[in-house]
């Protein structure tokens, strides 16, 4: 097990800057995920990795090898991309063991990962067939299969499963992390799916603009976004513009114009003065509603449209002065003749985010 560190990182194409003075710690035998917008610097963070791209500035370390430098068949990662990137023309024990014949390890040490390989994502009985009779998570499993075989110091997945349906994307997901954890691998993972991160990350970064804006486990990322770009890339969320009334010890009280909220600071370490403006974020699945008035964190509205799902229904709840929030109800019972009257919604405090920037 590898750690991954990245100091200062700057790769320019041209007068684009892809990457900006980006510093990023991956710890040994780590899931970590690379999120973020299109064109947000993901790709090219991980081919720097790789070794298909030079950085212009900065360093990377593999443990205490500076590898920014090298060339990537000197790195030992092992790559997973979209495409699979599979011969036609050979069998799946061929393409696994493609990577062995160009490393010289002996005919008999090969076979013998080769098997190990393909047992440990399944694919065993398959050995002998080519590609184009497998289908696409079973070229994926070999995809993987030929990235674990030559014993890599890090692994490295490129949106690895965006062309399989949703039902095996699902399962291919669970599938990485066993994996990974088998083989104690310190994983970088790129993908535009937030639920693939959310479910099997160990921690992410989100990135704008070739730079990280927040590094955190799932949870602490979609529960304490630290500034209001990674509230709004990550999930669903409705932001409240607000004035700070007052601190407390553990929370911060904001007037805004659906009413007065107490709130956690999305950024404990940058603090709002009283009477700043602030931004509240508050996510859908986080209110409760009532029919009786609420003293604390509640807003008077009605619901509008809605949309009824069976466990969950998604509701426009429209305050007294016309602001639209998104509510979700899980069991719904609102949203139905008599109760499209007056409601109260309320939300915890802990589920109040305020947000600087
Ligand atoms: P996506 O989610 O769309 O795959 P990404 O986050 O992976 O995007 P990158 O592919 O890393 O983004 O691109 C970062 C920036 O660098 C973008 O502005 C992109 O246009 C630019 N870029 C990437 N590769 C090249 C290249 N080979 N030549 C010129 N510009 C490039």
């Amino acid at each position: 097990m590898i750690s991954i560190r990245i100091q200062q990182l700057t790769k320019r194409f041209g007068p684009v800057t892809a990457l900006q003075h980006l510093d990023l710690t991956v710890n040994p035998g780590e899931l970590f995920f690379l999120l973020g917008p299109s064109g947000c610097g993901k790709t090219t963070l991980l081919r720097s990795l790789a070794g298909f791209y030079i950085p212009e500035e900065g360093t990377i370390r593999f443990d205490d090898e500076d590898v920014t430098r090298l060339a990537p068949h000197k790195r030992n990662t092992g790559m997973v991309f979209q495409s699979y990137a599979l011969w036609p023309h050979m069998t799946v024990a061929e393409n696994v063991a493609f990577g062995l014949h160009e490393r010289k390890v002996p005919k008999n040490e090969n076979n013998r990962r080769v098997a190990e390989a393909l047992e440990s994502v399944h694919m065993h009985p398959y050995a002998d067939r080519r590609p184009n009779q497998l289908s696409g998570g079973q070229q994926q499993r070999v995809a993987l299969a030929r990235a674990l075989v030559i014993r890599p110091r890090c692994l490295l997945l490129d949106e690895p499963l965006s062309n399989l349906d949703a039902k095996l994307r699902l399962e291919m997901r669970s599938e990485i992390r066993r994996v990974c954890k088998e083989f104690r691998l310190t994983t970088v993972y790129v993908t535009h799916d937030q639920k693939e991160a959310l479910s099997i990350a160990d921690r992410m970064a989100i990135l704008d603009g070739g730079r990280i804006l927040q590094v955190g486990t799932p949870r602490e990322i979609y529960r304490r976004p630290t500034q209001r770009t990674v509230a709004n890339f990550i999930g669903e969320t409705d932001f409240i513009p607000g004035k700070v009334l007052g601190t407390g010890e553990n929370f911060v009280t904001v007037e805004t114009g659906i009413g007065r909220f107490d709130g956690v600071l999305g950024n404990p370490a940058k603090p709002p003065a009283v009477g700043g403006e602030v931004t509240v974020s508050i996510r859908p699945e986080c209110w409760d509603l009532h029919r009786g008035h609420q003293p604390r964190n509640a807003v008077k509205g009605r619901i509008g449209e809605s949309v009824y799902l069976g466990e969950v229904a998604q509701y426009e709840f429209i305050t007294g002065n016309g602001t639209k929030l998104k509510i979700f109800e899980r069991n719904p019972r609102f949203g139905d003749g008599p109760d499209r009257g007056e409601l109260f919604a309320t939300v915890e405090p802990a589920d109040v985010v305020v947000l600087v920037d």
